[in-house]
């Protein structure tokens, strides 16, 4: 167990590792959410322990120091960000704190200005004399970094204002709308570059660069929120009236509550109605509205006393299902997805969602048009939980029995929920996926050949079976225009290409076999038969008759009859047998045998495990004997060269006998095991 005072100085450690992740880098690793947990157990933690604060007391900082290159300005005033609050009792207790500071009587309500938080990046914009002099982000809270260049190029910030007494500041949110967001990472996608998760990351990414001539570029806006200056106004309501008509933006989302139950009413309200709006928020503001209470509140260490924030909860939100479309897979498999009005779940924007199959979107009762309930888990793919429109009348989802694509027929297959093409080579959603698998990462591996430069290669008719790849370059300029003078190719890219594509020739045959795209044989599977049938021939010779190649097959551990009916159809139809034969002209396939170094002690040997064993797991048997060169197979015939016998063994061991095959007990295994 770690003491109270390690696990304070881990946590603050934690802590302002992930704040200059986010504030330093716009590359955070975690969740809001899950960064709020971590905040909240500190500052219990040192609410209790308060001798133990240490040097790097997160609660003293707010962001990060200024990055190198940007030049630093000192704040008029701090700019501190808000306490969160998640509940009603959280809201409440911050309304009663209130009261307690101030001695007020807490039947006598206090008055508040309800505002959307705005996820974006917060700014500080200085006027002088009506002119703008300077801008800068948040920074560390007292110093930020001067972006002042590229602030001048966002159209919602006016470079002048109809004030010109003295020096004000201005501050407010720079943020990307979701529209702007998703075409930014859309242009990104197809340009190979690395996505923003989210339009605060992207609004940030933007804002903070050297070169302002790549934030003109961006369409960032500003929803301005507060001012710093010697004005005498009243209350908060007047300074947002005020900045309107100097010129800024204010969100007109904004509401006066007689108290902070008028409050909640207004968050409630604005959950609802959060996936309609064109910018991410994640939560809403409540600011006290008398500007004199706001003084004597004044502030604690990291926040003001008189505002807060009410963060919605991460990881799930409520949106429209605006359309169900339906994708074509690689195998033919039509996968519906759900297209959503854009919300943020979890610090990432999420417009698409996964809907499985048709029985899923029927036993959730999901029809178009609905509010739904969208749930983000880590990296997973997010997943429509529920509907939350109550249907008096409910029409199944159907799959069509055409192919969006190729208008072929589609069908079930009977005791499988998906729907299938039947198109095959004849549906261009088929062939590009397989294209797509062929090159991919666990594959061939060819840089250079991403999502968009297949799709054009295909649609160009240069590529339309894997084949055509390695005949590119020798073909360049034969029918079609040379490739370096196509829209987007360069003489740069197009050589690098063919270096990678000539580089891709020589292939593993674990990789081989796995780009081949065979119905249901993953990486794993294609492992574990590269590791059984170390070289192609060998692999092919073992397919040559149906009958015998699926009684092999089903044999190996790891591989059920489905699969292996799968691999051995996929060899024993004409169409595939044609294209695989083609490309094999191309590349030299490196056998299993020739990566793995020196000779094994049982090469080739098949070993059987059965009934429990007591000193090893499972698991570690079967790796321990692979190690050693042994085929781990599942059933026991007569080419079978040892099984070994734990506790309760089933017929395997019978048949074993039967057969006269070497019976090893644990410790005879363990025995043979450690010899070598
Ligand atoms: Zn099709």
């Amino acid at each position: 167990m770690i003491d109270i005072q390690t696990k304070i100085q881990q946590l603050a450690d934690t802590i302002r590792y992930h704040d200059s992740l986010y504030y330093e880098s716009d590359a955070p690793e975690i969740s809001d959410a899950g960064y709020d947990v971590l905040r909240q157990e500190y500052r219990d933690l040192i609410k209790q322990y308060p001798q133990f604060i240490p040097d790097n007391d997160p609660e003293r900082h707010v962001g990060s120091v200024a990055a190198a290159g940007f030049k630093k300005i000192t704040h008029l005033k701090p700019m501190l960000s808000l306490d969160n609050a998640f509940d009603t009792d959280d809201i409440l207790s911050f309304d009663e704190r209130i009261h307690r500071f101030l001695n007020l009587d807490f039947s006598a309500p206090v008055e508040y200005v309800s505002e959307l938080k705005i996820d974006g990046l917060s700014c500080a914009v200085r006027y002088r004399k009506g002119k703008l002099v300077l801008a800068a982000t948040r920074g560390n809270g007292v110093e930020g970094e001067d972006v002042t260049d590229n602030v001048k190029t966002i159209s919602d910030i006016p470079h002048h204002i109809p004030f010109s007494d003295e020096e004000v500041e201005i501050r407010g949110e720079i943020y990307l709308s979701k529209a702007d967001f998703l075409q930014l990472n859309e242009d990104r996608r197809l340009a190979g570059e690395a996505l923003f998760a989210n339009p605060r990351n992207a609004a940030a990414g933007s804002l903070r660069q050297l070169d302002s001539s790549i934030t003109a570029k961006r369409p960032l806006r500003f929803f301005a929120y507060d001012l710093v200056s010697s004005i005498s106004l009243k209350t908060h309501k007047e300074t947002l009236t005020l900045l309107e008509t100097w010129g800024f933006s204010v969100n007109p989302d904004r509401k006066v509550c007689p108290d902070i139950r008028a409050g909640e009413s207004f968050y409630n309200d604005i959950a609802l109605r959060r996936a309609h709006l064109d910018y991410d928020i994640d939560g809403v503001v409540y600011k006290v509205n008398d500007l004199e209470l706001q003084r004597r509140l004044g502030y604690v260490s990291r926040s003001p006393r008189f505002a807060t924030a009410h963060k919605f909860k991460a990881e799930q939100a409520v949106t429209r299902l605006n359309d169900i479309v339906v994708q074509v897979g690689r195998t033919g498999i039509l996968t519906p997805v759900a297209e959503l009005e854009p919300i943020n779940v979890g610090g990432v924007l999420v417009s698409r969602a996964t809907l499985h199959n048709e029985d899923e979107i029927n036993r959730k009762r999901l029809q178009i048009g609905d509010q739904v309930m969208i749930q983000r888990a880590g990296d997973v793919i997010p997943q429509v939980v529920e509907s939350l429109t109550q249907h008096e009348h409910f029409t199944p989802y159907q799959l069509p029995s055409q192919c969006p694509v190729c208008q072929s027929e589609t069908h079930r297959v009977e005791g499988e929920a998906a729907r299938r093409c039947v198109g095959g080579f004849q549906c261009d959603a088929q062939v590009v996926g397989r294209l797509k698998h062929f090159v991919s990462k666990q594959a061939f591996d060819i840089e250079g050949l991403g999502d968009k430069n297949i799709e054009f290669l295909y649609a160009t008719q240069r590529v339309l079976v894997p084949s055509d790849i390695f005949t590119l370059q020798h073909r360049n300029g034969d029918a079609f225009p040379p490739l370096e003078k196509e829209d987007g190719w360069g003489a740069l890219s197009v050589k690098n290409l063919f270096a990678a594509i000539n580089g891709a020739r020589t292939i593993d045959l674990h990789r081989f076999i796995y780009a081949l795209g065979i119905p249901q044989v993953g990486e794993v599977t294609a492992k574990i038969l590269a590791r059984h049938y170390p070289t192609w021939d060998g692999f092919m010779e073992m397919l040559k008759t149906q009958e015998e190649a699926l009684k092999e097959l089903e044999s190996l551990d790891g591989i059920g009859p489905v699969m292996a009916q799968d691999i051995v159809m996929f060899f024993h139809t004409s169409t595939q047998i044609e294209w695989v034969q083609n490309l094999l002209q191309h590349l030299t396939i490196v056998s299993s045998r020739q990566i793995q170094t020196g000779n094994l002690p049982y090469d080739g040997k098949t070993i059987v495990f059965t009934g429990t064993l007591l000193n090893q797991g499972r698991q570690e048997a079967k790796a321990l004997a692979e190690r050693l060169g042994f085929k781990v197979v599942s059933s026991v015939s007569s080419k079978t060269d040892y099984v070994v016998v734990g506790e309760d063994p089933g017929s395997k061991a019978t048949k074993a006998k039967e057969l006269g095959v070497t019976i090893l007990s644990e410790d005879e295994w363990a025995a043979l095991a450690n010899k070598k």
